[in-house]
Parts: C-alpha cells; structure tokens; sequence
C-alpha cells in the first residue's frame, strides 16, 4: 500500500507488493511558478502557426512510438498492467497525438450569412489547462486531455493521480525531446486533495480536464466554480452488457470477459452488470464459463498475461468488501499467492437489488442478471445515477437502434464489448460526466468561440440591428 506523506509518495509495484521508487511532491509555491510558466510559454504557443504546432505534435508522437517499450514498462510497474495491455495503452497514446498533430490546420471557425454584413467565428485557445488524471489507465487519459489542448494553442499543466506519476513524467520528458517549446507541457506531481484542488482554483488556469471518481469531480467543479472556469468531467460508470435471445451468443459470450474484466476491471467502461434474456441464460452461462476459464492470469511480464492485480491493498479491499458471502458465485478464477494486489476474476448471480448491483465495483468482477423483456431491461439498465457506456448484443437491427436510443449512456456498443476510438466523442451522461473528449469534440471542448461582425455598408442603425434580432 503506497504511503502518501507531504513531500513524497512511495511507489509499490502492485504485481508483487513491493516498493520500487521514492517520488516527491511539488509544493504548492513550485505549482504556482509551473502555472506562470505555463501561461508564460502559451503567448508564443498560440502565436506558432497551425502547421507548425501540427508539425511539433507529429514529433512528439513519433517520440513517443520510439520509447513505446520504456512507456509500457513504466505502466507495467507502477499500475501493473500486463506488459502486452501496457504496450497497447503506449500506442494508443501515440494515435491521439498524431491525431491531434492532423487537428490545428483543420479545426476552423465558420461564416454565417447575416443581413448587412458578414459574422465570422474564431475557435481560440483558453490558455493554461489543467489536467487531473487517475491511476487506472495513466498515459491513455491524460493524452485524451492534453493532445487536443496542445493542437488547438493551450498549454497544459498535467496532475497524474499519485499512484502513478511515473508515465507522465516520462511524457513530459518525451515532450522536451521532442522540441515543444519549455512551458507548453508540464508535470506536478503530488496529493490531488493539495495540487488537484490548488489547481482547480488557480485563477490562471484557464480551465480543467478531470477524470476520477464522481465524488472528486463535483469537489473540483465546485472549486472551479470560483473563478467560472470551465470543466470536462469523465466519472464513473457502471454499465451494463444486454444480450438478447436472437445474439449471436457465442461472440458474446467470447467478448463478455474483457468487456467487464480489461484491465482488472478498474475501467469506468467496464460491463459490470451482464444482462441475458431468460431463454438463454444457461446456454450463455455454459459458453461463458469456458471463455473465463481461457483468461490468463498472473505474471505481467509474460506478453500471454491478460489480467494482472488491482492498484493497491486500498483497492483491493474495496472490492473485496463489495462481494458479500450472500451472493450466489458462477464463477471464480485463480490468482498467484504472492504479496501483490491480486483479486480472482469472478462471475456473481446477485438477487435483483442487492447492493452489489448499486455500486461501481471497479475490480475484476461481474454480475450476469436475466431478464424477460426489452421494457423492463431498459428499466433496470437506466436505474443508476451513472450513463457512461453499455453494450446491446442482437441480430436484429432495429431492436439495437431502439435500444440504444433508449438507454441514457453517453458511448454504446452493438454487438461489440468496446465503444472507445480517439476519432469518436466519449463522455458521460448524469453523474458520470460533462462534456467530450476524443475526436472532433475534444477540440471545442477546449477552445471558445469569438464572434466577428463585419458590416458591408458602415455603421448601422440601431433599428437594423432589431430588426436582425
Ligand atoms: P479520484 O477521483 O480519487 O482521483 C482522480 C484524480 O483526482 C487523481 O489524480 C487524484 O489525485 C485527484 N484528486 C483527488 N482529490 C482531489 C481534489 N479534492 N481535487 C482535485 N483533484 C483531486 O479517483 P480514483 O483515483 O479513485 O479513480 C477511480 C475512479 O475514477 C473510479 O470511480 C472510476 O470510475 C473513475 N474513472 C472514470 C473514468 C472516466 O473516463 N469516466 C476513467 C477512469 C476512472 P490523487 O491520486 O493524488 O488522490
């Protein structure tokens, strides 16, 4: 268990328990001078052509797909990924920088026909965005934020959650190399309670990027709320998988364990709540059990490992605790008995209500509910306060639209266990968030609109401008 103190966290790998590196906290005057710089280096970061700032991003990704082995490493170590998972999360933050390199020339304002002139809009940067990341997929999340900010002229002022600082400072590192001018992209690590909410009331920081527990996020746009400043939230979610009699079974069965279980389970897409139509519950539940046995578990290093342990003792305790002795097991699967933050891979057959099925369990375990009807699933699927992603498994066309039109979720997936590609919006409805990251949004997301009015023939009358209105 990491053993946060003022000036500095403990890092534990959490594969095997054991400390491996000493990391200090910036202090809060440090933080301040970060922030001068950030706003300082942003004067001249704006004012870079969109090519060029396009052409510095491409270099940055390209850094970033030459250390890709150091980065999958370092997420190894300190989130205890498996090594093939940590190299897939590397190369997912290389994609979103060089999508975002493609974004400063193309993200454009527009014109609008108006009587007496012409009104044209200018998308401008916001300045210093802050950016407070969580632990569950380090580098990917705090890519999503900072990439689209960077292409469209902010600075960036990133807070990685404290378990794992380590990915991100190699990125700001990476940054450096790459040549991104001193300032643009900077790293404080430390408390979120202490940086996080610093930097959510910091005057200078134009705006925050938060992504973490729905609890943190009303606490940080409660703190942003100060100064206005605007807020992208990515909470949490607690979703659910819905397989119909007419799905292709099988391919739902195969998919079911990595839609609930990728990454251990502490992803806030993960289909925790796994909903099978009555008549072919069991048929689902024989297809599953094989599909969970084939699951490897255990050894990071090993590139066949598919689930490795949950990010510390805390953790593995909270979901521990989750799984009472009162509910029925399907399924529990094995886990090395060294002193890591292992939890079992487990299927659970909860009673409807039970309060497994109220909480974000966020470890590696899911809950397969039946149900008889489309009504009565959509029901039971939209009663949580979260509406962050789902999965509709049917062959009927028509029925996936319905459905999906029907479930108040911000990301769907038919027929697939997965919704996220950096070319599409991703976000939350209810308290699973506000506002989009990834794909075209991302990018209004962090800029705001000017508008220009240009008469043709001088100044107008005022009774022109009534009549506009
Ligand atoms: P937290 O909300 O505690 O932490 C997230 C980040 O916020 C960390 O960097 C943390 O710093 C920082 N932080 C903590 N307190 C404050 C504060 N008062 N002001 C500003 N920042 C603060 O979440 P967890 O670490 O527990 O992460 C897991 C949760 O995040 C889950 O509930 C999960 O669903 C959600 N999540 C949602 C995602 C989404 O995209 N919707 C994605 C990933 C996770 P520190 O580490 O130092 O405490």
């Amino acid at each position: 268990m990491t053993e946060p103190t003022s000036h500095e966290t403990i890092l534990i790998n959490p594969a095997t328990g054991h400390e491996f590196i000493r990391v200090p906290h910036r202090s809060i005057d440090d933080t301040n001078q970060v922030i001068a710089e950030s706003v300082r280096a942003g004067v001249s970061w704006r004012a870079l052509s969109a090519a060029e700032r396009g052409r510095l991003l491409a270099r940055f990704a390209r850094a970033i797909a030459a250390d890709r082995e150091h980065l999958a490493t370092l997420t190894m170590t300190e989130a205890g990924h498996p090594i093939t998972a940590a190299r897939a999360e590397a190369d997912q933050v290389r994609d979103v920088f060089a999508y975002f390199a493609g974004a400063p020339e193309r993200h454009l304002g527009t014109q609008i026909p108006v009587a007496g002139g012409t009104a044209i809009t200018f998308r401008e940067p916001l300045g210093a965005v802050g950016i407070i990341a969580p632990w569950n997929f380090p580098l990917p999340i705090a890519a999503w934020g900072t990439a689209p900010a960077l292409a469209a002229g902010n600075t960036v002022v990133l807070k990685p959650a404290e378990l794992t600082p380590l990915g991100a400072l190699r990125l700001e590192h990476l940054a450096s190399e790459a040549g991104l001018p001193d300032g643009v992209f900077r790293v404080v690590t430390g408390s979120g309670a202490v940086l996080g909410d610093h930097l959510a009331r910091h005057p200078d920081v134009a705006k925050i990027i938060f992504t973490g527990s729905t609890a943190t996020g009303a606490r940080v746009l409660a703190a942003a709320a100060e100064h206005i400043k605007p807020v992208t939230l990515e909470l949490g979610g607690h979703n659910a998988s819905i397989v119909f009699s007419d799905a292709n079974l099988a391919a739902a069965a195969a998919a079911t364990p990595s839609g609930a279980l990728d990454n251990a389970g502490q992803d806030c897409c993960a289909r925790s709540r796994v909903y099978v139509q009555r008549p072919v519950f069991e048929r689902f539940v024989d297809l599953l059990i094989p599909a969970m046995d084939a699951l490897r578990v255990g050894d990071p290093l090993d590139p066949r490992t598919q689930l490795g342990p949950l990010i510390s003792a805390a953790h593995r305790n909270r979901v521990a605790a989750l799984v009472t002795n009162d509910i029925p097991v399907v399924y529990r699967g094995q886990v090395p008995q060294d002193s890591g933050f292992w939890f079992p891979p487990t299927v659970l057959a909860p009673p409807p209500h039970h309060p497994i099925l109220d909480a974000e369990v966020f470890g590696p375990v899911f809950s397969l509910l039946p149900f008889d009807t489309e009504d009565e699933v959509i029901e039971r699927v939209n009663n949580t306060p979260y509406g962050l992603a789902g999965s509709i498994w049917t062959r009927d066309g028509a029925r996936g639209l319905r459905m999906a039109r029907a479930l108040h979720v911000g990301n769907l997936s038919i027929n697939s266990q997965t919704a996220v590609r950096y070319q599409t919006p991703f976000g939350g409805m209810k308290h699973s968030g506000l506002g989009r990251e990834l794909g075209p949004d991302a990018l209004d997301a962090v800029t705001e609109v000017k508008t220009v009015f240009i008469s043709h023939d001088g100044p107008h009358p005022s009774t022109q401008r009534n009549e506009e209105l």
